[in-house]
């Protein structure tokens, strides 16, 4: 069910640092399911057209060029009250205003390289799974 699904990516700044299986494992252990995953790299194309949202926000620029910098992994979870229950879990964006023990506040660096991403509603859960994963990876 779509309302039980949440998408996130772990950002360039924590695959470069290989904080890739400390943050799996802490979504797990928070009772998130991988329902599918993938490692890969944005181009600045790419990258631009997932943060379309923000584009008339100042920071888009260097977001896009960020979010390009190097490889990511992108999941689709699911979990009762994912897209809540994973906001919660990653804390504020900006780390230094994150709740202790999110996987912001363990593991970010500045509130633009923030470690993951996490969608804010149901909606934009299913647009942001889609935008990497085909139906058939969607199982
Ligand atoms: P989120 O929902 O917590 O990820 O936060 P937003 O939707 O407000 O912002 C999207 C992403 O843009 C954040 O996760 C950051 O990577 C980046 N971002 C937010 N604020 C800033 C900022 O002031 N400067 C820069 N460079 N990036 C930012």
């Amino acid at each position: 069910m779509a309302t039980n699904r949440t998408f996130t990516m772990i950002k360039p700044d924590a695959t470069e640092k290989n904080y890739i299986g400390g943050i799996l494992k802490m979504i797990n252990d928070a009772g998130f399911r991988i329902v599918s995953m993938k490692y890969t790299k944005l181009t600045k194309e790419q990258a631009g057209a997932f943060y379309e949202v923000h584009k008339e926000r100042p920071f888009y620029g260097e977001l896009v060029d960020y979010m390009s910098s190097g490889p990511i992994v992108a999941a689709i979870l699911e979990k009762d009250n994912a897209v809540a229950d994973f906001r919660t879990l990653i804390g504020a964006t900006d780390p230094t205003k994150a709740a202790e023990g999110t996987i912001r506040k363990i593991y970010a660096e500045s509130i633009a390289a923030n470690a993951v991403h996490g969608s804010d509603s149901d909606e934009n859960a299913a647009i942001e799974g889609n935008f990497f994963f085909s139906a058939l990876e969607r199982f």
